[in-house]
């Protein structure tokens, strides 16, 4: 049985759509994802779950959560009505249009009990968003009474050092900063490598023979991570370091069947070796030689399911995780 008995501090996903296509997204967020959002009765469902597990406080994040910003605030009176805390909204700071706008639905979020943005500061959402919304919405917090919390703050004067007007390219930072300023990236951001950011960065990862990964595989804990997991949408459980994976947020607390979430079940109970085993007696896949560890023969199995035999297995959702990498 999959279980978890409570649920200590984690985020809300509203939507996975998003401006951006970040090169270190781990949630594989774009412009590409549906325009769904979480609609009122799937955020009174979760707000209930949550303080009924012991959560008292969240973040929300997303995809881009200022993208709908009435239905933003829907799920805000929810977390309210319901009695969770709300510490702060991620932004990547691309819905600043002119600051009358942006004050207004600032002090919206304010009286729907919000006082902190999460405001992206990086050379990966300058890529999508130039730099002066990032510092014209920062301004509007202040103005607005509202809080910023800024991340990261180290990357400021990399992104200050180019035209503000416009967005630049990981390339041009390479150009100006020196060959290994995108490898460098990875220790310096503190990347979380999956999704999007697994592809961007697995050239950076040593090769190991498939025999090697199978013999060290460990259970993999997706489910003990109780202070940074996130729900989304869809009611989702999605584990604290591995999106792509979910479990029904109702059915986690009573306790989900392994059967019908048996490639989580695998990994959870005894690792990547696990999960191949599965996918080779049950589903015919095929491994190579070598990967680039365990993660990369994990998302290769992964990949294969969803989207090439186009299975819809209740534990690999969202499917746009994998068709839109
Ligand atoms: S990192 Fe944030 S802004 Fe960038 S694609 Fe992902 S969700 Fe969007
Ligand atoms: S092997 Fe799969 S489940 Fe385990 S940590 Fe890597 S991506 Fe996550």
């Amino acid at each position: 049985m999959l279980k978890v008995n409570r649920l200590v501090s984690g985020g809300v996903i509203t939507n996975y759509k998003c401006s951006s296509k970040c090169k270190h997204c781990s949630y594989s967020c774009s412009p590409k994802w549906e325009r769904d959002y979480m609609d009122e009765t799937t955020a009174s469902n979760i707000f209930r779950i949550l303080k009924k597990q012991g959560c008292h406080s969240v973040h929300i994040g997303g995809g881009e959560p200022f993208l709908q910003p009435e239905k933003l605030l829907k799920v805000l009176a929810s977390a309210a009505n319901n009695g969770v805390s709300v510490e702060y909204i991620e932004t990547n700071a691309s819905w600043y249009i002119d600051e009358d706008k942006t004050m207004s639905i600032l002090y919206d979020i304010k009286e729907h009990g919000v006082d902190t943005l999460l405001i992206s500061i990086d050379p990966f959402h300058n890529e999508y968003i130039p730099f002066w919304k990032t510092k014209s919405l920062i301004k509007a917090c202040y103005n607005a009474g509202v809080g910023v919390f800024p991340w990261q703050m180290e990357f400021w004067p990399d992104l200050d050092s180019f035209d503000e007007r416009t967005t630049h390219s990981l390339k041009e930072y390479e150009g100006k900063f020196g060959k290994s300023y995108i490898d460098n990236l990875l220790g310096r951001y503190g990347i979380n490598l999956k999704g999007r950011a697994f592809k961007t960065f697995k050239s950076q990862l040593k090769m190991q023979s498939f025999n090697d990964i199978m013999n060290s595989s460990r259970p993999c804990g997706l489910l003990s991570g109780v202070y940074h997991f996130h729900l989304d949408l869809y009611e989702n459980f999605i584990p604290q370091s591995c999106p792509g994976f979910s479990i029904k947020i109702d059915e986690l607390i009573k306790g989900a069947d392994q059967e019908k979430y048996k490639v989580l079940y695998s990994l959870e109970s005894s690792g990547v070796a696990g999960l191949c085993n599965l996918a080779v007696n049950k589903y015919g896949y095929v491994p190579k030689e070598e990967y680039k560890g365990k993660c990369d023969l994990c998302y290769d199995i992964r990949s294969f399911l969803v989207l090439d035999l186009k299975l819809d297995l209740p534990d690999l959702q969202p499917v746009g995780h994998y068709l839109f990498v």
